[in-house]
Order: C-alpha cells, then structure tokens, then sequence
C-alpha cells in the first residue's frame, strides 16, 4: 500500500523494519554490538502506542539498569510526539519487582510497605543467625552466606528447593536449615532483600492463577533488552508472564479498548498496516502462538553476556527458539556505532572466545579521523590517569565534548586515581553506578575535620563531625551549642570553647567537648609547621575516626579505609591544606549541575548499552583484566566472560578507543610489577597501533615520588614484548620501543599462560 511510513520507521534497515514490524508472536533479535537492538525495541514501543495497539500500561519492558530505563522513557516520547503519559511497567526486573511485591504483598505475608535490606543489613541478619545457631562465625562467615543465598536466588531456589548437596557445604549440613531461619525472620521483620524482589512476585504468579491471569491480560507486549545477562529466576518470571494458555485471538483487549480484537489492527490511526497482516508462515501459526504465548520480543547478543558471575544464564538466549515455538529470530548485522578500526579489534579479539554463536558484523560509518584503535604504556597508574587527563584535554581544544568521553575501569578501585587527577585539572567528570570520591560517606567526614582545622568558623563541619566518631555529644549538646553560637554570634567551634568553662553542660558531655576543643587546638597550632599530608593523616587517627572503621565489621568498612588512605595520598600534590580544600570545593560546587558537560567514569559492566565518541579502557594488565579472581574461581569460562568485558568495552567507542596498560600498580597500597593483558596480544595488527609517546608524560622525565621511589628499577622491565605486529611497531622509534619492554635490550619471548594466569596477583574488584 502506498501509505506513508510513519516518521519513527523511517532509517531502519530491512532486518530491523521487520523486526519492529513483527508484533504478534515471539520475536528474538539476536545480533552484535551497535546493530540497533535498543533502538528496535523503543521504535517496536512507539510502533505499538502510535497505532493505538495497546496503551503504555499494557507493555511490559524490561531494560538492564535504571538508567537506560530512563532514556529508553525519553526516546519512546520523542518518536512518538512527546504524548506518552508514563510507562509503568517500564524498568528493570528489580524494579517492575518491586512494583508487582508493593501491590500483592499481603499474597506472601508481607506489608506493603516491606523494607528492601540492603547487602550491609543481609550480612549483619545472618550473622546474627548464624551465632543464635551457636556456631562459630568466624568459621562460618555469614559474607559466605549471604553469597549462596544470593545465587540460590538467582537459580531460583526458595530453601525448600535446594538440593542436599549444596546446603551440606555450609556450616555441617546447617545450610537449608538456616536458609529457612533467615526466610522467617525476613518475614518478621517485614523486609525483603533483592533477591526476593524476583522470588516473591514468582511465588505469587504460581500460588494464584487467577491473578496472573490477569497479568496476562494486562501485559499485551512483553520487551526485554540485555536478554543474554537474565539469571534464571528472571527466566522464570518471564515465563510465568509469557505463557498464557487458552487464550483465543479473538479475546478483546483489557483495560478499556473496547470491540478491538487481539491481532486485529488499530485500523483508526492511518499508518501502515499491511507488514503487521505478516508472512505467510506467521499467521498460519497465529492460532497457535495466541493459545501459548503472548507477544514477546528479546533482544541480545551472547557475546556480551558478562553478568554470569552474577548468576545470568546465556543458554537462556540460546534456548529461545524452543521455549516460544513459531519464534522468528532476526539477525542485524549492520553496525552503526563504530568506525572499522573499532569493529574490527572487537571482533578479531572475541573470535579468541570458543563458546560463542558467531556472526558476522559490518559498518560503513566513515570517520574523518579515522585512527586506530590506539594501546599507551605508562609507568604507574598515577601516570595512566596524568596520560589520559592530557589526551582528553587534548580532545577538548579540539572542541569536542566531555559528555562524548568515557573512561571505563575494570575494578572501581581504579576510579579514585582518575578523579583524584581530575579533581586536580579542574576537568569535570561524572561517576556512574555509585558515588564520586569526594562524595563518599568517609570523605566528606574526613573533609569536614580538614575543613574545620583550616576554616574554624565552618559550623557545618563542625555538626557534621561533633559525635563522629560517638562521642556522647548528642542533640542536646549540640542544640546548647547552637543556641549559645547564635547568642553571641561566634562560630559553633568558639562556642564550644566557652561552654566548656561554663557549668551549662553535664560533666560527661563537657569532658567529651573539652577534649574535642584541644584536639582541634592542637591540630591548629601544627598547621603551619607540620607537612599537610602528615597532618591530615594525624587528625584522622587521633580523632579516632579511623579506628571508627576498624572497628565497624560491616563488608563496606575496609574499602572507606582504603579511601582514606587514598584521600590522604591525594593531598600530596598540594601546597598546602587550604589549596587542597579549595581546590576540591570549586569542583565539587561546580559539579552541581547534571546537565554540566563532564567525562563519564565507570565500571566496564556499568557500560553495557552506552557508546561514547571517545574511550579509554585503563588497566589492561594481567591480574586486573583478565581479572584474577575470575581466572581462579571459574576457569577457562571465566576467561572468555572477560573476554567479553573486553569486547564490551571496545565497542562502546564509536570514533575512538584507547586502551592503557601501567607497569606498575599500587592496589590498596602495595606495589605490584604487571605484565600486559593477553587481551594485547589478541587485538589484530590492520586495526592497532601503540600510541607515540609524549615526552610530556614520558615515564622516566617526570619527577616526583614516582620516580624516586623506582629510578633505579627499569620501569617496563616487566613488560613482555609481544610478538608480530606490536614488535614491528615498537621498533619503529625509540621512545615506543621503550613502552614494549625492549628498552634494556630484554629478551622479547612471551611466558606461557596457565589455565589461570601468571600466579601471585589477587585483587580486590568491585
Ligand atoms: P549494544 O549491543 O551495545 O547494546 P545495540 O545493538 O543496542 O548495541 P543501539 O544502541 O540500539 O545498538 O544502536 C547503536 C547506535 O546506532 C545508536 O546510536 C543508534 O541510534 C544507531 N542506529 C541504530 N540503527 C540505526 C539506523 N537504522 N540508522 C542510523 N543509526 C542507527
Ligand atoms: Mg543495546
């Protein structure tokens, strides 16, 4: 029919047109990254509202984080005109959970308004289980715990489901017993954890038919992006909602679209219609495929699948086919994101994977600059994040966005150096995923302490740290402190002073200030003759905040330590401490704004589904990536799941990606030689080059401690040198030669990799 195509169908290719087109039935969009898959799913969303098919609560999608919920949200009401009134069932499993568990939690003996505990209250609950149980915790700890409930979770498991032998593994067999216990007290303290979250809402569909009855009538259209990283008890949960027996196709839609039939077409809204009428083969199958499933549409790419840690099941895509008969799979295969450069290391490098469906990938994106993809070798990570500051204010003479960079890390250890480098540039930049250093519980305590040495008059320092660590200066005492302030129109610190030569406070409380008052004296004096740095890290000790987290036992303590420790090592780059405090409240303050342009950091996992024009993989270095811990605990399968990290990395860039690798990395405080990723080593020579080195951030001209600390060493002695392309480019000039570990003349053979990896190097991820 010559009708015109509506605007939001206009660009896509013919694969993705019928992809979109395709609505009755089960659609599985298997294809690489950058082929278009989000973009199908939001036009199949605005294809489906604009022709009036069902309305936006009738639509159940699921996204893998809340922010790609939110942009999926915007997309939809661009394309369809700005007039969607909200998209309920839009979100991520955890959130639609959470929706379905709000609304029938009496169905499991919970109030509505349940608790959600987080990791921290899990952890401490089971601990206190575990010692009600009268066994040791210490043999027994309750991290571990909370670790296999986590998984069983995930598989779906309730504590009657788990087989003898795993419970057996935990505490002499104690494992389904304690697995019930902590149900229970779940129960009692009316809160769930996040596991439940799925679990709760599967248990209700299956104890009450009738209700997920109605679910089935509600949710016309199931979409779900990310399909390769759902863990089973996400499976299972679609499948509850995506099979609907008995239904006929002629049942009319609920919710108040009366006399239009199921597969009939909205024939008031003037688009094209005809795609939906559909081939032969479907709508021989309709019957059939109305009777079992509803009309659902995954989409994914296994490659990418990079959650299995966390439980999430590949074959999940794999057994697509046979879970909703009549399937139609789409293949995509024109990438739209990257340059050839980018694609093309991607590919060759996840070709190294063997548990994988392959598939082909192409782009025709033509990029003026068109560069490489571009590997740098720097010294220590401190010279990594100096490297990468000067590439991206490089970038940003050149007028291009920071909103267009990204820098993705392996471990978020490895933020802090960036930020702190940033902090220093005054260059903005955003964290994504969780908080920014500066913005951390520990770190703004520790400020406020700094803050109120240097700026004694700063009462909101003051509050902030009066009774942290407890000090028995509770509101009472600081509401007298207040009031006396505001009496004599002194700062909260002066008062404090005062009062204490008053009898206006009890003896304990004035003991306690007194104290307070003489440290901060203390401190004061030192302030012009004791090194910032030493000062700092005296103030934090004597005021026994540290000892504050060495006494908390909570899973989150040792990393605020570690912070610290950090925070401290930051200051070393200043004059003095006001420069410091200065420097970290302009950049602070001027981050308020969202909208700021600022280079974005995160985790590698934490990227899935974004692209940037520009990124900067850090840290490739045996140990971190592959990262150790995946090598040890799962193998060879472990191995190809970074490997996938990997690729998920590269293909976030569209025009340019850097990767990085340090000689040396201190990881929480200790030094530690490196020898280049494996993941080099597999990058393919046509689509590669190492960067030339800049005198300005080479290795060895920079002074500092750095350089003190090592001069004797050579600094790429650990490097490996690697064979075939890197060599040849290496030879090319001295200073790249010196980044390949051929500076001393050292032999440029390549050691064998174990299943697992060089030995020795256990880091601490996430
Ligand atoms: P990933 O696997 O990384 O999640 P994806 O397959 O979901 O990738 P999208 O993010 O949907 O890919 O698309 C990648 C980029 O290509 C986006 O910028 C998108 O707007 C663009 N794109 C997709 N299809 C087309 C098209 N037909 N014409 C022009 N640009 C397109
Ligand atoms: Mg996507």
């Amino acid at each position: 029919d010559g009708a015109k195509r509506p605007d939001y169908l206009a660009g896509l290719n013919p694969e993705q047109t019928e992809a979109v087109e395709t609505l009755e039935g089960p659609v599985l969009v298997l294809a690489g990254a950058g082929t278009g898959k989000t973009r199908v799913l939001t036009t199949r969303i605005a294809h489906i509202l604009s022709t009036g098919r069902a309305f936006p609560s009738q639509i159940l999608a699921v996204t893998f984080t809340n922010k790609a919920a939110r942009e999926m949200k915007e997309r939809i009401a661009l394309l369809v005109g700005g007039a969607v009134e909200g998209m309920p069932w839009l979100g991520t499993f955890h959130s639609i959970g959470v929706k379905l568990l709000r609304r029938h939690a009496e169905l499991v003996n919970l109030r509505s308004d349940f608790t959600i505990l987080d990791t921290d209250d899990v952890v401490r609950l089971i601990k206190q289980l575990i010692q009600a149980e009268g066994l040791d915790d210490k043999r027994w700890p309750a991290k571990q715990f909370a670790g296999m409930i986590d998984t069983w979770k995930n598989k779906g498991l309730g504590p009657a489901d788990i087989p003898e032998g795993d419970a057996r593994a935990f505490a002499n067999g104690k494992g389904r017993e304690l697995y019930f216990a902590y149900q229970a007290r779940l129960m009692s303290l009316n809160a769930c954890d996040f596991g439940d979250l799925l679990m709760h809402p599967i248990a209700i569909f299956r104890k009450n038919p009738d209700l997920l009855k109605e679910y089935h009538q509600r949710f016309r259209y199931i979409l779900v992006d990310e399909y390769q990283d759902t863990n089973t008890a996400q499976y299972m949960w679609l499948r509850l909602l995506a099979q609907r027996p008995g239904r006929k196709s002629t049942s009319p839609l609920v919710g108040g679209m009366p006399g239009r039939a199921e597969g009939d077409i909205a024939s008031d809204t003037g688009s094209r219609t005809s795609a939906f009428v559909a081939s032969p083969d479907i709508s021989s199958k309709r019957e059939e495929i109305a009777e079992t499933t509803i009309n659902i549409c995954c989409v994914g790419d296994d490659d990418q699948s990079i959650y299995g840690w966390r439980g999430a099941e590949v074959d999940n895509i794999l057994r697509f086919e046979k879970d909703f008969p009549g399937a139609k799979v789409i293949k995509l295969e024109r990438n739209y994101r990257s340059t050839e450069h980018i694609l093309g290391a991607a590919a060759h490098l996840i070709a190294h994977n063997e548990g994988r469906l392959g598939k082909t990938l192409f782009t025709d994106r033509v990029d003026p600059e068109d560069v490489k993809v571009q590997v740098h070798a720097s010294w220590d990570s401190e010279e990594e994040a100096r490297a990468i500051g000067e590439e991206i204010e490089a970038l940003q003479r050149k007028q291009h966005d920071l909103n267009d960079m990204a820098i993705l890390v392996r471990a978020s250890f490895q933020m802090r150096e960036f930020e702190d480098r940033f902090v220093t540039l005054g260059l903005n930049y955003r964290v994504i995923g969780g908080p920014r250093f500066y913005e951390r519980l520990e770190i703004r305590d520790a400020m406020a302490y700094f803050r109120l040495v240097a700026q004694p008059a700063d009462d909101l320092a003051f509050e902030r740290i009066i009774n942290t660590p407890k000090r028995g200066l509770g509101e009472t005492t600081v509401r007298a402190l207040h009031d006396y302030a505001r009496a004599r129109d002194i700062p909260m610190l002066a008062a404090a002073a005062d009062i204490i030569e008053t009898d206006e406070l009890k003896p304990k409380a004035r003991k306690a200030l007194f104290d307070v008052v003489h440290s901060f004296r203390n401190w004061q004096q030192r302030l012009e003759t004791t090194p910032h740095t030493e000062l700092a890290e005296q103030i934090i000790e004597e005021s026994g905040y540290t000892d504050m987290w060495k006494a908390d036992k909570t899973a989150e303590a040792p990393g605020r330590l570690e912070n610290l420790k950090e925070l401290i090592r930051s200051m070393e780059s200043f004059e003095s401490l006001r420069g410091f405090l200065e420097h970290v409240a302009l950049v602070m303050d001027a981050e308020q704004n969202e909208n700021l342009d600022a280079v974005s950091i995160m985790t590698l996992h934490s990227a899935k589904g974004l692209e940037f024009d520009t990124v900067f993989l850090p840290g490739w270095e045996e140990g971190l990536f592959p990262h150790q811990r995946s090598l040890d605990e799962s193998g060879r399968a472990g191995l190809e799941e970074e490997r996938r990290l990997a690729y998920v990395g590269i293909t976030r860039a569209k025009r340019r990606c850097h990767i990085w690798f340090v000689s040396n990395r201190r990881i929480h405080g200790l030094w530690q030689s490196t020898i280049p990723s494996r993941f080099l080593d597999e990058l393919p020579e046509t689509h590669v080059e190492v960067a030339e080195v800049e005198q300005s951030y080479g290795g060895y001209g920079r002074g500092g401690y750095g350089q003190s600390r090592f001069d004797k060493a050579d600094p790429f002695a650990n490097s490996y040198s690697t064979p075939g392309w890197k060599r040849a480019q290496a030879n090319r000039t001295d200073a790249t030669r010196d980044n390949w570990g051929t500076r001393s003349g050292h032999a440029v053979e390549r050691i064998g990799y174990g299943e697992s990896g060089p030995k020795g190097r256990m880091i601490d991820g996430e």
